[in-house]
């Protein structure tokens, strides 16, 4: 019996489905799995020739085979790690010993691309402290990532990193900072909320990288148009009605009308406290159900997971 579950073990982690390996240029030569359930596969480079950088001749001839151990995304829960068989050329003209260009990764980076690409969408969508949990990487790592896909981002905006070019006018722009490392010196990102996309990410923290008017306009480059919901402003919203002065809630009603979903959730939040300073004994159930009936018609998410 114990002969026989040993073989059903071994059986069972060589069964496998095959996953194309998506990567344009490369071929996989061998793959195995790893005792830890790491996939490994050893790649490499299907071009057969490079181009000297000593005096431009396009070489031919490999010299030799490099190992470079490189990190992919990962397949499943598994993670993947790729062995490059990297070329390396021996120039026929000027004798050069060179290396082919890591397409793949970019020069001496330990990680493709497209495993930086997927760890800084993640962080896009969640606190970069939570990001490196999963996938085992460091918090630098992670942050070096989210700035790679901003930049990304922007320049497929048409935003490069000429500060004088104006910035497109949100209807209303989200302002953030995070440092890049903990307790490193802050930056600001500029978001188009309504959008959801990055406009701008400078260095320094919002006081200093945004210039603001004391009507909470804006003042970036040309920019004057556009709404601010600075955290600041939450404020607003969380207080209660009654202790608002007019002022603020003018203000107050001013980003709702721009910001409907927050609008009515304010509402409902206002309704609920309503409804506990006024319900009487008999009619109280009554209204509580009519309450999260009415929560649960909206478009609100998280009031309707708060229920
Ligand atoms: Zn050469």
């Amino acid at each position: 019996m114990q002969n026989q579950h040993i073989i059903e073990t071994e059986h069972a982690q060589t069964e496998g489905i095959l996953v194309p390996l998506d990567l344009p240029g490369f071929s996989i030569h061998q793959q195995q799995w790893q005792e830890d359930g790491t996939i490994c596969a050893t790649i490499i480079a299907q071009a057969c020739q490079a181009c000297c950088p000593q005096c431009q001749h396009t070489c031919t001839k490999i010299h030799d085979r490099r190992a470079r151990k490189k990190r992919d995304l990962p397949c499943q829960t598994h993670q993947v790690n790729l062995i490059l068989l990297k070329g390396r050329f021996r120039c026929e003209v000027c004798s050069a010993l060179f290396t082919e260009p890591d397409t793949m990764c970019g020069w001496r980076r330990r990680t493709t691309r497209r495993f930086r690409q997927h760890i800084g969408h993640q962080a896009l969508k969640q606190p970069l402290s939570d990001v490196g949990t999963q996938p085992h990487v460091g918090s630098r790592f992670v942050q070096t990532c989210f700035q790679m896909v901003l930049e990304e981002e922007l320049r497929a905006q048409g935003c490069g990193e000429d500060e004088t070019v104006a910035l497109a006018s949100p209807r209303f722009l989200g302002i953030d900072e995070f440092a890049r490392r903990k307790g490193h010196v802050h930056d600001t990102i500029l978001c188009d909320l309504e959008h959801a996309s990055v406009l701008e990410v400078s260095e320094g923290r919002t006081q200093e990288a945004v210039c603001m008017d004391s009507k909470n306009g804006l003042k970036l480059g040309s920019k004057k148009e556009g709404m601010i919901l600075r955290h600041r402003k939450q404020r607003l919203f969380l207080r209660a009605k009654e202790e608002l002065t007019e002022e603020e809630e003018q203000e107050r009603s001013q980003i709702g009308r721009r910001l409907p979903l927050l609008e009515h959730a304010w509402q409902m939040k206002e309704s609920l406290r309503d409804w506990y300073a006024t319900a009487m004994q008999e009619t109280a159930i009554e209204q509580l159900e009519e309450w999260i009936d009415q929560v649960k018609a909206s478009a609100c998410d998280p009031l309707k997971k708060a229920l």
